[in-house]
């Protein structure tokens, strides 16, 4: 006789437990030749189903061999042992198995799913093999919608969904009412008749009575090995699934159609009997294929296995999906903020830049000191009206404007109020932006003339002149009057706060009529166009040195504003994006948390799909895109939240709107993916290494 289907060489299975080894097989032979019936029995607990799961590659032995077709399966790694069960075996268990999430005929594709087989492909065959099992209306119920004998047909068909030429059948009518069970052995009969090889698990003597060779465990040793003379069954056992499916009918009259075609089908044409034979996997791959044809099939299933992978992540998200929303929060939260604080910080930075510009980017400041908050500023009185008259007469600035700053107590009528007194230069208000909105500006005549006239802002005229017209009034500065001849406004909400009142005097009325001081607080220049400012601030910083004869004094000009404003915007939008980066983080931590939960409450799934052919990487696909999926849709609906914030600012801030760049939200988006498949790793792979036969075995 050739080489058995099947041949066990003192294989035995051992399990630790605790401190002891048992021994859960003793060293058994068995041959099991391709096309038989075998039923295994004995008591509970005598090692049957351990047997089972050895046969069917779940789990692996202890000790001696296992040859299937003659090959040694020791030497086969985990994927080669996935391949075997996803080609050769199908499994059908005494709790069905099947995926509650899932409609009947997406229960019976899955196999042909880790298969490879094309979409179109498994669809047709689920369906014709539903339709076998007389179940052609119920494919699209799940298996909760379904009865328990129902239930177990789908399981057979899904047994049978990349051929199933060894069935393994463990306790299959053990949850079944006896007229269900029937049924069940009657197909397997059937499918027995047609040559696939049965090997069924049962305790009870009449379901084993059925096979050709009862094989007889107790406390893990086979005590009895004996092929019976065929059984009394005679009738051809199609007929007799026909007849056990016709008794179903009279129950069920609408089915009865289904059940005729079904059984005219098998006995008119047993070519196209869609059962199929074992052997049709062998012809199907019959290499007539090209190997372009090859690698673009093998490219097409990669897709695939992507597709249902996510489908099936969808699925599962879809079933819990406020649990997978409050996983989402900690990313969306996270998301929203970097997009919209990164969004904000663009945003008041183009504001500040462009109230710069239309300030004029050719303005230098200099002031007394070193720097900002230097302490001696205030007895350096070096910076005067003779270093003004010789940046005046430089080639390349436009004006020059000192200023001279102090403050009063201003007072009109019985009104007072104290403000800021400062003493400017013709050319002040066209240097910092201001636009005159009533009367006339300081001229230069009044600078010579020393005339005590001012040129007020609206605050000014709010908190001390009330609603009278404010030209030609007479305002007391301290103890010197002065009449009010223009008024202007400031539409830049930069440089000087418009909270206080100021008021601006020629600033040689300042210097001679208000206090006696003769150096200035600050002189403001404007370089001509056409010149760069950078040229012409180290020219003017030059000439003052050379004429202060120490560099006492420091330039500050709108191009050092905005690179300021920009090392600004870029510490803060840093600052944040680290706090969100600490969000994320957190939010990753949550996805984890909640993958590792999945994970344990889908053992049983992953048992599942392990058995029936998933590959360890297909598990660990399937989990990781669910983990992407999660944070992935919490990114976008974080970039959404974002958005909207940005929609809802821009109706409460008119000054200034966020700016989305389309780099930050890639970058959102990147980083999201990023968190998914860092965090969703660790859990993917926890569920890749699962023990199949432990994780069927939870409950
Ligand atoms: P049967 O299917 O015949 O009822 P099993 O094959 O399930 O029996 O179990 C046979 C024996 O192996 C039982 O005594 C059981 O307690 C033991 N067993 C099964 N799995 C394990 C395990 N993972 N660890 C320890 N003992 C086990
Ligand atoms: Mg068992």
């Amino acid at each position: 006789m050739s080489e058995p289907l099947i041949r066990l060489k003192g294989i035995e299975r051992r399990y630790q437990s605790g401190e002891q080894e048992v021994t859960v097989l003793h060293p058994l032979d068995l041959c099991i030749q391709a096309g038989e019936m075998v039923a295994i029995v004995g008591a509970s607990g005598s090692g049957k189903s351990t047997l089972m799961n050895l046969l069917g590659c779940l789990d692996r032995p202890s000790g001696g061999q296992y040859l299937f077709r003659g090959q040694d399966t020791a030497h086969l790694d985990a994927l080669a042992l996935a391949r075997l069960r996803c080609h050769h075996f199908g499994f059908i268990f005494q709790r069905y198995h099947l995926l509650p999430h899932l409609d009947a005929a997406a229960n019976v594709e899955i196999p042909a799913v880790y298969a490879g087989t094309s979409r179109t492909d498994r669809q047709a065959r689920a369906r014709a093999l539903l339709s076998r099992l007389g179940l052609a209306d119920r494919s699209h119920h799940r298996p909760g919608q379904l009865s328990g004998g129902q239930q177990q047909r789908v399981s057979i068909a899904r047994a049978l969904a990349n051929g199933g030429e060894v069935i393994l059948a463990d306790e299959p009518t053990g949850a079944l009412d006896s007229h269900s069970g029937k049924e069940v052995m009657a197909i397997l009969k059937e499918l027995h008749a047609q040559g696939h090889t049965i090997i069924l698990v049962t305790h009870d003597m009449a379901v084993a009575n059925h096979a050709d060779r009862i094989i007889t465990l107790r406390d893990g040793r086979v005590v009895e090995d004996s092929t019976q003379a065929k059984a009394a069954t005679t009738a051809n056992p199609a007929d007799q699934i026909a007849s056990l499916l016709d008794g179903r009918v009279v129950e069920d009259s609408t089915q009865a159609k289904t059940v005729t075609t079904t059984k005219a089908a098998t006995t008119a044409n047993p070519t196209e009997q869609i059962v199929s034979q074992p052997d049709e996997q062998k012809v199907e791959a019959s290499p007539q294929a090209t190997a372009a044809t090859t690698a673009a099939r093998a490219a097409s299933q990669g897709w695939d296995r992507y597709r249902e992978a996510a489908r099936m992540a969808l699925h599962a998200m879809l079933a819990h999906r406020m649990r997978t929303f409050l996983t989402m929060l900690g990313i969306i939260i996270g998301i929203a903020a970097v997009v919209s604080v990164v969004a904000l910080g663009q945003g008041a930075r183009a504001k500040v830049i462009n109230d710069i510009n239309a300030m004029g980017t050719n303005t230098i400041d200099i002031f007394p000191g070193k720097d900002w908050g230097d302490e001696k500023a205030a007895s350096i009185q070096t910076l005067n009206e003779r270093d003004l008259d010789a940046l005046l007469g430089q080639p390349y600035l436009e004006g020059a404007s000192p200023q001279i700053a102090t403050s009063g107590q201003l007072r009109f009528r019985n009104k007072s109020s104290s403000g800021n007194v400062v003493g400017v230069g013709s050319d002040f208000f066209r240097v910092k932006g201001m636009t005159l909105t009533q009367g006339r500006l300081l001229d230069e005549r009044d600078i010579q003339n020393r005339t005590a006239v001012a040129v007020v802002d609206g605050k000014t005229i709010e908190s001390l002149l009330g609603k009278e017209d404010p030209i030609g009034q007479v305002v007391l500065v301290g103890t010197l009057p002065v009449r009010i001849i223009g008024v202007v406004t400031q539409e830049t909400g930069f440089g000087r706060s418009s909270q206080s009142v100021s008021i601006w005097l020629p600033y040689s009325a300042v210097m001679s009529r208000l206090i006696s001081q003769n150096h200035f607080s600050q002189i403001t220049i404007r370089v001509k166009d056409g010149i760069q400012p950078a040229l012409a601030e180290q020219a003017a910083v030059a000439l003052l040195t050379q004429r202060h004869g120490v560099k006492d004094f420091f330039t500050f000009s709108s191009d050092s504003i905005i690179k300021s404003v920009e090392k600004t915007t870029a510490t803060m939008t840093l600052l944040v994006s680290a706090i969100a980066v600490i969000s994320l983080i957190v939010g990753g931590v949550g996805v984890m948390n909640i993958m590792l939960v999945s994970v344990v409450e889908r053992t049983r799934e992953i048992g599942i799909r392990i058995a029936v052919g998933a590959r360890q990487s297909d598990i660990l696909q399937q989990f990781l895109i669910e983990a992407v999926m999660v944070s992935l849709l919490g990114g976008l609906l974080g970039i959404g939240l974002a958005l909207l914030i940005g929609f809802v600012f821009s109706l409460f801030v008119e000054s200034f709107q966020m700016h989305f760049s389309l780099f930050s939200i890639l970058m959102a988006f990147g980083c999201s993916s990023l968190i998914g498949i860092l965090f969703g790793y660790l859990p993917a792979r926890n569920a890749a290494r699962l023990d199949p036969v432990e994780a069927l075995a939870r409950e």
